[in-house]
């Protein structure tokens, strides 16, 4: 597989980051959601949970939960850049690709016509490096589906364009992060800052932020550049569509 560096330079025209929690975007993508957003690219967010199993406190209860990490979901939203975030209310840690998610994620997909969405790898483990969190397995494999066939093919979901008035749309390209084989290299030196910024913003996940932010800047370094210039990247399995 060619791990090819970034080509494309400017405006890359509106994007939909398609997600399981709040914290995935910032978490997978931070960076790259931040270069995009400041070279002029309309994002929005759409997040399957709210999150509202991702507490130890034995106190809180899963519908507080769920507004506090909604809240924190777009702080780091607007830290990046990103002016939208749309959440789908599926319950945290039992999501699944079903008929009603795809049905949901392509209603999104042909309201915000997206040039290019950017999920999770469905893959279910990563070599011998990890399981794949099943929410994250999920969401990438019903957004595959959502951008191919169904949001293009105008009977699929034919009550969007009854009920609603929306149109089939075609997604230009795929962005798969957190890959398990990645094809394109980005460089968010510039914006890696940024990214832990928005990482921020999630208090009820991140216990030391300056332990995640040394684990930011230490997992984005490209190996192969020189110390005095450390580089920094994010690295995506692409899909071009058109
Ligand atoms: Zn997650």
């Amino acid at each position: 597989m060619i791990d090819a560096d970034e080509t494309q330079s400017g405006n890359i025209g509106r994007v939909l980051g398609v997600f399981a929690h709040p914290d995935d975007p910032e978490f997978f993508a931070g960076g790259t959601f931040a270069k995009w957003a400041a070279d002029g690219a309309e994002i929005s967010f759409l997040i399957a949970t709210s999150g509202d199993k991702g507490s130890a406190d034995p106190d809180m209860t899963q519908e507080r939960l769920a507004q506090i990490r909604e809240d924190e979901e777009r702080k780091a939203a607007a830290a990046l850049g990103v002016k939208e975030v749309i959440f789908l209310r599926y319950k945290d840690g039992e999501l699944f690709p079903t008929l009603e998610l795809r049905r949901d994620i392509t209603r999104v997909i042909r309201l915000k016509k997206p040039d290019v969405v950017v999920t999770l790898d469905p893959t279910r483990w990563f070599g011998s490096r990890g399981i794949n969190h099943p929410d994250h397995r999920a969401i990438g494999a019903a957004t595959l589906e959502a951008v191919f066939p169904t949001a293009r093919d105008r009977l699929n979901f034919i009550e969007h364009e009854r009920d609603e008035g929306l149109e089939t749309h075609k997604v230009g390209t795929v962005y798969i992060a957190g890959a398990v084989e990645p094809t394109l290299t980005i460089d968010v030196t510039a914006s890696v800052e940024r990214q832990i910024e928005s990482l921020r913003a999630h208090k009820t996940q991140i216990s030391d932020m300056d332990k995640m932010a040394e684990n930011i800047r230490k997992r984005s370094l490209d190996p192969n550049s020189p110390p005095e210039y450390p580089r920094r990247i994010e690295r995506f399995h692409v899909i071009n569509m058109r």
